[in-house]
């Protein structure tokens, strides 16, 4: 559910018309909404209410923005980062170090440094390298570092092949086959602390059953390790949850149903469990707003030529994904329609013959479901400056990342003497 709703034939976000912002701001622009992000930790937090202090970190490469995070820090969540980049993000925003967790395949010692200097939660440790870099890291520094290993469990999430993690032929985690034996190493690291077990095996999964297996898989490896004498005191389940794109498939999983099947898999797990939702938490409270620039005749249908481009939201060209294009002001007509935006690449594609609100040239259009790896994603390909975002509240709304100029652009490259006269 959102909060993004037409009201006497217009579409607002919350209270705000979503033509004010574009008139305002310009387009395209991202428009988040905070009632929708405050429902959406609702509802995943209730769903885990019989769970002992559960810790919700947020996978903040879904949505980095700084007001988001805020918005979310003031919710009471932690933050899951895979970068330096990403940690220094969370903790601008108010996330406590003390519930952040930082995966990823391939942290620096920079990185670990940082993450220790500042007292994080826990790593993910992704290989026995890793584990054997931290522990120096970590004595150099006369600490030890709070670390679980993430397990590849081998399971096949169900999902586009290039978001899914946990299978085999995957870069991420640890193989499940040898973890009894990494996780031994990881004991004699005297710069190590290991307190947990990880997974994550994939994103928009539409289906519970390959994260239940996934999850029976991480119960049997904890019972197996504390019977080898490690003190197995948390246990990170990951994100994955799908939400839903297209209204003509079926709901994906909800939160609730998501929440019953954990309580049920971990009820005799003697450990504290975190999580790590991005797209969950996220997707349905943005939108991609644009101007449809023209329309041109096409073999089959017209080609409608949107302000927005691929470099602006990726994820239709990178994984084929669907998302719902409305007219702001619907004229009440539909047809086929092939949605376009500028950039010199077939790829540069929203959808083909689909099926939508006949528009116009200087209509606005919103992509729905962008909240989530939406702008994160965005690029300056074709020199086209990010778009902007702007966070909507009830009846207020602030751009909280401006259209930069065309100028920072070009003065982001300098030119070599030998060069300038
Ligand atoms: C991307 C990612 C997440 C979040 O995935 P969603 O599908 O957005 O919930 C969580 N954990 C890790 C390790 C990730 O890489």
């Amino acid at each position: 559910m959102d909060h993004f709703d037409y009201v006497d034939g217009a579409m607002q976000v919350e209270q705000v018309p979503m033509a004010a912002i574009a008139d305002a701001v310009g387009t395209p622009v991202y428009v988040y909404s905070t009632a929708t992000l405050t429902r959406h930790v609702g509802v995943f937090r209730d769903a885990l209410g019989s769970l002992d202090n559960p810790l919700i970190a947020f996978a903040v490469k879904a949505n980095p923005n700084a007001a988001v995070l805020a918005t979310l820090a003031k919710l009471g969540l932690g933050a899951d980062v895979v970068s330096g980049g990403e940690l220094l993000r969370a903790i601008a925003a108010g996330i406590p170090a003390d519930r952040i967790v930082f995966s990823g395949v391939g942290k620096t010692a920079e990185e670990m440094r940082l993450a220790l200097t500042h007292g994080i939660f826990q790593f993910n440790l992704e290989s026995e390298p890793e584990a054997e870099m931290l522990s120096e890291v970590a004595l150099s520094m006369g600490k030890r570092a709070p670390v679980a290993y993430r397990i590849n469990p081998d399971v096949d999430a169900g999902t586009h092949a290039k978001i899914s993690t946990g299978k085999s032929e995957n870069k991420f985690g640890i193989p499940y086959a040898r973890a009894l034996e990494s996780y031994a190493a990881a004991r004699d690291l005297p710069g190590l602390d290991v307190q947990g077990v990880a997974v994550h095996i994939g994103s928009q999964l539409t289906d519970l059953a390959p994260l239940e297996a996934a999850f029976t898989k991480v119960g049997a490896l904890i019972a197996a390790l504390r019977d080898a004498g490690h003190d197995i005191r948390t246990a990170d389940l990951g994100g994955g949850l799908g939400v839903p794109y297209d209204p003509a498939l079926p709901e994906p999983p909800s939160p609730a149903a998501y929440g019953d099947m954990v309580c049920r898999v971990t009820q005799d797990w003697p450990v504290r469990l975190m999580f790590e939702p991005g797209r969950v938490i996220v997707g349905n409270a943005g939108a991609l707003l644009s101007r449809v620039v023209r329309v041109k005749q096409g073999a089959k249908a017209p080609f409608v030529i949107v302000d927005a481009a691929m470099n602006d939201l990726l994820r239709p060209s990178l994984y084929d994904a669907w998302h719902d294009i409305r007219a702001v002001t619907p004229a009440g007509q539909r047809a086929a329609a092939n949605v376009v935006g500028p950039v010199c690449e077939t790829g540069d594609t929203f959808a083909m013959g689909r099926d939508m609100d006949v528009v116009a040239a200087g209509d606005l259009v919103a992509f729905m479901t962008a909240g989530a790896y939406g702008a994160t994603m965005a690029g300056t390909y074709n020199s086209r400056p990010l778009a902007p975002e702007v966070l909507v509240s009830g009846d207020k709304w602030a751009v909280v990342r401006a259209r930069p100029p065309i100028e920072a652009l070009i003065a982001g490259d300098s030119i070599p003497d030998w060069l300038a006269d």
